[in-house]
């Protein structure tokens, strides 16, 4: 039985000793292996984790390491867990919690700061300067499941209460999983002021958060909101989740479309979710003068930057690290309201024990897969555990 000291268990809610979790051995190479159960400390909880959406940055840190940073360098052969897109219902709560109920379904955010840096103490928690501070004998405090801790290829997974998202009961499985999705492209809008409401938008890239992106602009009534891509496939879903106008650059020049369909001018803000080369000088050359641009992606080689027309039209350029600020709660706000459907994304579903067959949907595209979601509790009433009817 799993009944550590100090850990507050409850015995509707039974905990194997040991789980199933997948591991990174060595680049590209997961394993299925048995790892025994974590033990939540102060300020943490046991999740035990119903469901895990696939990021492109899972497909990066298992084939080549970065971002993720365990034990101080590379991922690879320490028995180590990724995946970081997790939700689930709260199995066990650490000394002193009281903030969660056992039962209680949550989704997650990726970082818990340290939460005694200068970034963490302004709410840059996904900047933390003691980021991966948590080994040996450094322990921080610092937590980035799936990234410098344990993540969510797994059956259970702990996580800091400052990184959990109660969950509507009307809000399925799949659907949690895409909160923190959401709250990218909410932590990028933040950070661009916020206040968009009637302000003109246009998101670069129609990837899961260049999507989501679209539906939170026009959820905070952003107006007109814009998408440019190449795929009419993924353009579409850009419709179905808000966006006025989409643009396929392949068949039009982005800046030139972007500017006719805001009535001749510039706009004021950019969302750049797509990592081309020449996304910032584009990006640059759709704003009106002090318009502002966020980045969101990155193209993986140095790329040239026209500063010069960014200085003379005194454009302000943002880059964000992950969901922070809170954004992931505002972004669960709209979904619960249903302002904007998540699930429009979602587009294939997997059992826990074929994670490999998932990952490879992911990284081919298969049939067009935009988000795929392992469902780890692959039980037809994994929607709503009973142990949950409190
Ligand atoms: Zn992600
Ligand atoms: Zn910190």
């Amino acid at each position: 039985m799993y009944a550590p000291p100090g850990v507050k268990t409850d015995a509707t809610f039974a905990i194997p000793t040991t789980m199933r979790a997948w591991v990174l051995g060595d680049p590209g190479e997961l394993a299925l292996t048995e790892k025994p159960v974590p033990v939540p400390r102060a300020a943490e909880v046991l999740v035990r984790i119903d469901a895990v959406a696939i990021c492109a940055t899972d497909l990066e840190v298992i084939a080549a390491g970065p971002p993720a940073l365990v034990q101080g360098g590379l991922p690879f052969n320490k028995n180590w867990t990724p995946g970081h897109e997790y939700m689930g219902t709260i199995a066990a709560l650490g000394p002193g919690v009281d903030e969660f109920a056992i039962g209680e379904r949550v989704t997650v955010e990726i970082h818990a700061g340290c939460g005694q840096c200068k970034r963490c103490r302004m709410g840059m928690y996904t900047s933390c300067l003691n980021y991966g501070l948590n080994y040996g004998d450094l322990d921080k405090g610092h937590r980035a499941n799936g990234f410098t801790t344990d993540g969510g290829f797994a059956e259970y997974a702990i996580n800091n209460i400052n990184t959990l998202i109660k969950i509507a009961d009307s809000m399925s499985d799949a659907e949690a999983t895409l909160v923190v999705t959401a709250g990218t492209a909410m932590y990028g809008l933040t950070e661009l002021g916020g206040l968009v409401a009637g302000e003109s938008v246009v998101v670069i890239g129609p990837g899961p958060i260049g999507l989501l992106g679209v539906a939170v602009a026009k959820a905070l009534g952003a107006s007109p909101v814009i998408l440019t891509g190449t795929r009419d496939a993924r353009l579409g879903k850009g419709r179905q989740l808000g966006a006025d106008h989409v643009v396929n650059v392949s068949r039009e020049p982005a800046v030139a479309a972007v500017r006719r369909l805001n009535g001749g001018k510039g706009v004021d803000y950019v969302l750049e979710c797509s990592g081309a080369a020449d996304a910032i000088n584009e990006a640059g050359r759709m704003l009106n003068r002090g318009g502002k641009i966020c980045l969101a992606a990155f193209p993986h080689a140095p790329v040239p930057v026209d500063v010069a027309h960014l200085v003379r039209n005194n454009i302000y350029v943002y880059g964000i690290r992950g969901e922070g600020r809170s954004a992931t709660h505002r972004a669960e706000a709209f979904m619960r309201r249903k302002q904007f459907d998540a699930t429009q994304i979602h587009t294939h579903t997997f059992p826990f024990h074929e994670l490999p067959e998932a990952l490879r949907y992911a990284r081919e595209r298969v049939e067009d897969a935009i988000k795929v979601v392992v469902q780890t509790r692959s039980v037809a009433g994994a929607e709503k555990p009973a142990a949950a009817a409190r």
